[in-house]
């Protein structure tokens, strides 16, 4: 962002808004004075209908560089953080990728005039050999690197490389891609040898390790090998009690928007991008592909039934999660469909289902719960709370009783209120620009292809 304008170092008070995060019941008066809180004083009682002030939502679970687009096209990074941006979006964590478009990313912030999203990577991820029947780790089928660890010295390299790219955790694969016991195994998986020693060097270098598991089988055998933080919630079946207890202090990413438009219907589609920002910040040429959909990709690939039940079973545990503080809120977006910052809005959505109780605990997870998370991954576990004085301003209005999906009222970062029509049209110009490059592309080198 340039440099502050007299108006915007003038402190801003908001007098009488709600700060759930703080106190349900009370009104506080906010104080805003060079881009940090100063002052954050109760004020009385809360009626229900004041603006509630929460921090800026933190994606958990993204893939900057992965294709969202149906036809298989990444976004340019450059719209990737404006999409962020225009949700209220505020922190991003990459769960792996990122190192491939740091550059455009870096590059596309140092010319913005709008504030980026904040962002935490763990550089490439690491995964199991090819084994001898043929199958690799989950992550080779990804269009980004992995490393491939078979013996203990393979982990030092990957965790060195990945340091040097600015890497501040490590991001393990680990499922073997069944979604049912008996059902395909699709990759390799990593010895309990390596992965026991994965999750103790990650320890003692005080590296957040974030394991991924789509089963209770290979969630418990990961667990047991010392990791504690999922990068999705168990698939397989709805955990129990018991099951609870053996996975004592657990935690887990909800990524419902990246494993549902395998099972979705072209109405679901075109009623899950009818929410308002979809146009104004995605490739609507998306909206003609879903449009043309006879049947639901899971029919095609045969998966329907098993992923229907694995969303269930998914949404269920994060709900028990989420009762134990234990839920991060994240899509996996950059996976087909699941796109960036709308999306979290909708996972929103999703996970509250027609249990209106729930609202105020996921968005409390959505924003306190993931910058906490946003904050240990970076290293830095001891940060304040989010809205303290001293803290910045980094923050959104929400207007009370609207769905958990609908934009923020306002969204302000470090001080300075989004102008979210100009980030609209920050977008529309790269777009616009992208295009006309485009055809001049295919006017040279059409012929070749
Ligand atoms: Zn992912």
């Amino acid at each position: 962002m340039s440099a502050a304008t007299p108006e915007q170092r003038r402190p801003a008070v908001l007098s009488g808004v709600a700060v759930p995060a703080l106190d349900a019941e009370a009104l506080f008066d906010v104080t805003v004075e060079d881009g940090v809180f100063t002052r954050i004083e109760p004020s009385g009682t809360r009626r229900g209908d004041e603006p509630e002030l929460w921090p800026g939502y933190t994606e958990t679970h993204a893939h900057i560089a992965l294709p969202a687009n149906f036809d298989d096209t990444a976004e340019d990074p450059r719209i990737i953080a404006l999409q962020y941006l225009y949700h209220g979006v505020t922190h991003v964590v990459d769960m792996f990728g990122y190192p491939m478009v740091a550059d455009a990313w870096e590059a596309g912030r140092a010319a913005s005039d709008l504030p980026y999203p904040e962002l935490v990577h763990c550089g490439y991820a690491v995964t199991a050999m090819t084994n001898a029947a043929g199958l690799s780790g989950h992550g080779v089928e990804f269009p980004t690197p992995v490393y491939m660890l078979a013996v203990e010295a393979d982990l030092d390299q990957a965790l060195r490389n990945n340091a040097e790219r600015g890497a501040t955790f490590l991001k393990v694969m680990f499922t073997d891609g069944t979604e049912q016991p008996g059902s395909k195994v699709r990759f390799s998986r990593l010895s309990e040898r390596v992965l026991r020693f994965t999750a103790r060097i990650a320890a003692e270098r005080g590296i957040t390790a974030v394991i991924d598991c789509n089963t209770l089988e290979e969630t418990r055998w990961a667990y047991d090998c010392g990791f504690r933080l999922f990068a999705h919630t168990v698939r397989d079946r709805t955990l129990g009690d018991a099951e609870w207890k053996d996975l004592a202090g657990a935690r887990f990413v909800s990524t419902l928007s990246g494993l549902r438009p395998m099972v979705m219907t072209a109405d679901d589609f075109l009623a899950a991008y009818g929410r308002e920002g979809f146009a104004e910040t995605q490739d609507v040429r998306n909206l003609d592909a879903v449009r043309g959909l006879e049947q639901p990709y899971g029919i095609t690939y045969g998966l329907q039934e098993t992923r229907t039940g694995a969303l269930g079973d998914m949404r269920r545990n994060a709900l028990a999660a989420l009762r134990e503080g234990n839920l991060l809120v994240g899509t996996d977006s950059g996976n087909t469909g699941a796109y960036h910052g709308y999306s979290l809005l909708g996972e929103l959505d999703l996970l509250r289902g027609d249990d209106p109780s729930l609202a105020d605990a996921l968005r409390h997870q959505a924003t306190v719960g993931g910058r906490r998370y946003f904050d240990e991954l970076r290293g830095e576990s001891g940060a304040a709370h989010p809205i303290s004085v001293g803290a910045p301003a980094t923050y959104n209005l929400h207007a009370p009783g609207r769905p958990l999906s609908a934009l923020p009222t306002a969204t302000v970062v470090r001080g300075t209120p989004i102008d979210r029509q100009a980030v609209a049209r920050a977008i529309a110009g790269l777009r616009a620009a992208a295009a006309a490059g485009t055809t001049t592309h295919d006017t040279k080198e059409g012929a070749a292809l």
